[in-house]
């Protein structure tokens, strides 16, 4: 299993997640986190510093979300985001079915 970033995330992209995560689970796309499902060793950590409630485990994720297990599985072609940074807080970070 591995925690899931979902469409909560798009465009907003606070990076509150990144700085609590023990082994550099996350990588940064151009308007989203995803979570390397190789990397994550299941803590639970990034869950309540997540702002818009992005995260879920693998086994949690809502069915309207249920596509982001497979998005996350991209992770590994972006770069590794190993600290916070400014969000992005573009135009459609708080449209959770944004995709
Ligand atoms: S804290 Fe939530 S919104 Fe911010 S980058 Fe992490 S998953 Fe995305
Ligand atoms: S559950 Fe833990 S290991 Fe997985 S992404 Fe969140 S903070 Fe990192």
């Amino acid at each position: 299993m591995a925690f899931i970033v979902t469409g909560a995330c798009v465009d907003c992209v606070y990076t509150s997640c990144v700085d609590v995560c023990p082994v550099e689970a996350f990588h940064e796309a151009p308007d989203r986190l995803l979570i390397n499902p190789d990397t994550c060793i299941d803590c639970d950590a990034c869950v309540p510093e997540c702002p818009v409630e992005a995260i879920y485990p693998e086994d949690n994720v809502p069915d309207d979300q249920q596509e982001w297990i497979d998005l996350n599985k991209d992770a590994e072609n972006h770069p590794t985001l190993a600290a916070s940074k400014d969000p992005l807080k573009g135009p459609k970070c708080g449209n959770p079915n944004a995709a």
